[in-house]
């Protein structure tokens, strides 16, 4: 199985990840479960995980190439609560 760019960060920054899940609101944990209640397993949703952040997927394709690209944009606030994420920088 080929890991993606997040699942190599997850590996390289398993202890800093944990330690910064805890200043997120509650919000995609909840709604995971209520998608798990709904007969669903292994279910993942679009966090940044050296942030703890949430992202939207945005393609599109560099100007001259036709090739279409996946362009993560996180999300400065909780989507659902909209509580303000921390600036981890
Ligand atoms: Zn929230």
């Amino acid at each position: 199985m080929q890991l993606t760019s997040v699942e190599r960060i997850e590996t390289l920054n398993h202890g800093i990840r944990k330690d910064r899940e805890k200043r997120m609101c509650n919000c995609i944990q909840e709604m995971i479960s209520e998608i798990t209640e709904k007969g669903f397993e292994n279910v993942e949703a679009p966090i940044e995980l050296l942030s703890g952040r949430l992202y939207l997927e945005f393609t599109g394709n560099k100007k001259g190439q036709k090739k279409k690209r996946t362009i993560p944009v996180l999300l400065s606030k909780c989507p659902i609560c909209g509580e303000e994420y921390e600036n981890h920088d």
